[in-house]
């Protein structure tokens, strides 16, 4: 059995059963939120912003909440702070209020409130990096665009055996599977698919191998299944 990590990019083949095998699992077991549904960038990008460092289940009500009040950029922006604060507040007060603030302005002023449909573009905007982006043109727009978040690279690193060098989200290793993990007919789906396995099944502290439908192609769990046991020295790898 190898039990080398790896530091090849596995083959587009392994990486399209991967796929295969995940969007499978997604028909039964998919998350349901209302901005995977929505059709309106800027509610997307406000979404992403109030699901960082949160659970989705504690964003659903504030999302909600917060597009019966404002249903525009133009609303938010000359809404009072306090009304907005308090909407937000379940999530934590820390920065989030003035980042969608900032997020407002800009799509106002410098885009008239149009759509954005380039990664590089979307990233320019405050608060929006490569994996709000990307997860943007995938889901709303259906591109064929690559998602990386702490989960994804958690997946991925456990299930090829990846070697991580420095931050897993910019690992060129990570990003290239990433990039052949996307369907050419459904990203959208593709892309769900692989968030919420991730989330749900391939959790950092206790991974449900035992019931995991990867497990036999599974590197981590090939070479570490018996990780939990007493007097074992092979420990939790990889945990993002
Ligand atoms: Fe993750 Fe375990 Fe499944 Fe491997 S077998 S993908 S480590 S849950």
């Amino acid at each position: 059995m190898n039990t080398q990590k790896n530091d090849q990019i596995p083959k587009r083949e392994d990486i399209w059963l991967l796929r295969k095998k995940l969007v499978r699992w997604f028909r039964n077991n998919k998350r349901e939120y209302p901005w995977r549904h929505t059709e309106d960038p800027f509610k997307f990008l406000i979404a992403e912003i109030m699901l960082r460092r949160t659970k989705a289940d504690q964003v659903k009500p504030v999302y909600e909440n917060f597009f019966k009040k404002f249903p525009n950029i133009k609303s938010i922006i000359s809404a009072d702070i306090n009304t907005i604060n308090n909407i937000l507040y379940p999530l934590g007060l820390n920065k989030r209020y003035s980042k969608v603030i900032m997020l407002a302005e800009a799509l106002l002023e410098h885009h008239n409130c149009r759509l954005l449909l380039k990664r590089a573009e979307l990233k320019k905007l405050p608060g929006i990096g490569d994996y709000s982006a990307g997860a943007l043109l995938s889901i709303v727009y259906k591109k064929r665009e690559w998602i990386v978040d702490n989960n994804v690279v958690r997946l991925f690193s456990r299930y090829f055996g990846i070697k991580l060098r420095g931050e897993g989200r910019r690992d060129n290793k990570i990003i290239s599977i990433a990039k052949e993990y996307i369907s050419k007919g459904d990203p959208k789906k593709s892309n769900l698919a692989l968030l919420d396995f991730s989330a749900l099944i391939c959790q950092p502290k206790s991974p449900k191998c035992k019931s995991c439908l990867l497990k036999e192609l599974c590197f981590y769990y090939k070479n570490f299944k018996n990780y939990n046991q007493p007097n074992n020295k092979l420990k939790v790898i990889n945990i993002v």
